[in-house]
């Protein structure tokens, strides 16, 4: 199959055919001709399943085209917004909005991207120029509707990228009056990796006879990711991050850690080895996130050490080494992280670093995976077999702080929690259910436990 079967105009399929990709990938092949229809759509699909050009070539066609698929060749001068993209964090949203320009670039329509943490002048002022189509991080939306530097009554599309994540961020209010702003005759996309009440409720008062897809994770059987446990101590998993990568030469490693104090400590300890490494997490500025993505993305930097809200959403083509330097505390987000190497066939590899007193939390994903991973003890760094197990830190701050942040603040763009906290900091026992995961792993819907999410979106202000 190819792109120009699925009914595409030239100008689109000239612009994908030059980024590579020549077979649309199973959610573009069921997501494209259900919105070249014109009707709503419920998409079950995560990042890394080909998405984003899934709703955002047929909307560019749709946006280019007049009903008879020829193509809109006059500019007007007033542009109105006519598609709105809504994604949970500011990594994506720039993302999205790239592919966007990428398959737009041979049609007339033009986009721009609004997040928090950076000025707001040159976004209105790119709002005031005309843009088509508008992708937006949902609090800086909201900020800019207060000032009424931008206006929503002409959007004919609108997508909610990973709609449970901006569930699980606290998002539903703000998306709701962004909602509330939207012309009522509208065609609506909702894209979302689970299938919780919460996405199942926002889905009924949202869509009109949607038509519904759902594609398999692209990695639920973790099947081209070669995983490995590295059993060791826990002050030696420094100096054997450092040996492995020297070693065996590794380049482009996306370090996980649970801690923001931890990222920067690590990213220290590198540098001392002679191994360049930034971090990102909610603490750095959005200047210095963007930075160190796009030198990691460009194979300048040998190393990115990254919180898990921090990581969200980032997509790195071929990302061969994957490292769980602390393993999650959320046995999905281990797959969730893992799942950003092996992309797209690409053959990936995913380590962990666990020492004695994450044993408990090894248990829980080789529960969930259904997989007993492999040990493989390193020359050098054998673990002693008689340590006792310590509590873990499992993150910087106080409760609801892994998704802090606040509005203009770091984190992963989610806004400051009042009523949250949730189940997400505290120690679970082995085996007890992982509460307020907002991982984005292979949860069956409904059967996941979304206490803190549902404890967040209730009774909170803004
Ligand atoms: P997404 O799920 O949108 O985050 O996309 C995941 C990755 O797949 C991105 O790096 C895309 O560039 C890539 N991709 C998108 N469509 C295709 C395709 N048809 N064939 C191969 N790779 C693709």
């Amino acid at each position: 199959m190819s792109f120009s079967s699925l009914g595409l105009s030239d100008a689109i399929v000239r612009a994908v055919t030059e980024t590579g990709y020549t077979t649309p990938t199973p959610i573009q092949q069921q997501a494209i001709p259900a919105v070249l229809n014109g009707g709503d759509l419920l998409a079950g699909a995560q990042t890394g399943t080909g998405k984003t050009a899934g709703f955002t070539l047929p909307i560019l066609h749709r946006l280019s085209t007049d009903a008879n698929g020829a193509a809109i060749t006059s500019n007007t001068t007033a542009r109105p917004i006519r598609a709105l993209i809504l994604t949970p964090t500011r990594e994506l949203a720039a993302q999205v909005e790239e592919s966007v320009r990428t398959y737009g670039k041979y049609t007339k329509l033009n986009s721009t991207v609004i997040f928090g943490g950076v000025g707001i002048n040159p976004q209105i002022k790119q709002l005031k120029h005309g843009v088509d189509i508008l992708v937006a991080t949902p609090g800086r939306l909201l900020d800019h509707m207060e000032q009424r530097t931008v206006n929503l009554s002409k959007v004919e599309i609108l997508i909610l990228d990973e709609a449970d994540r901006m569930l699980d961020m606290g998002f539903i209010r703000d998306i709701k009056k962004v909602l509330a702003a939207l012309p009522p005759k509208r065609q609506n996309l909702l894209f979302s990796a689970t299938f919780s009440d919460e996405i199942k409720a926002l889905a009924d008062g949202l869509l009109n006879k949607p038509a519904t897809i759902e594609v398999a994770r692209r990695n639920s059987t973790v099947e081209v990711i070669a995983q490995k446990i590295h059993p060791v101590d826990r002050d030696k998993k420094h100096p054997m991050l450092a040996h492995l990568i020297k070693a065996n030469d590794w380049h482009q490693v996306l370090v996980f850690t649970r801690t923001k104090h931890g990222a920067n400590k690590l990213v220290e300890q590198l540098g001392h080895d002679g191994i360049g490494a930034m971090a990102i997490h909610g603490n750095k500025s959005q200047s210095a996130r963007t930075k160190a993505l796009s030198e990691f993305k460009d194979n300048k930097l040998q190393v990115l050490v990254a919180t898990d809200i921090a990581a969200r959403g980032i997509d790195i083509d071929q990302l061969p080494h994957v490292v769980n330097y602390d393993l999650p505390n959320i046995p999905e987000d281990y797959v969730h992280r893992i799942g950003r190497t092996g992309r797209a066939g690409a053959t990936g590899e995913a380590v962990s670093l666990v020492c004695v007193d994450e044993h408990e939390m090894l248990k829980d994903i080789e529960k969930l995976i259904k997989q007993t991973l492999p040990r493989e003890v390193i020359p050098g760094f054998e673990p002693d077999l008689n340590a006792r197990p310590q509590p873990v830190q499992l993150r910087s701050g106080g409760p609801g702080h892994r998704n802090g942040g606040g509005r203009n603040g770091g984190g992963g763009q989610a806004r400051a929690k009042t009523g949250g906290g949730g189940g997400g900091n505290k120690p679970r026992a082995p085996g007890a259910p992982a509460g307020g995961g907002n991982g984005g792993g292979p949860r069956s819907g409904n059967s996941a436990p979304r206490s803190a999410a549902q404890h967040r979106s209730g009774g909170r202000g803004r």
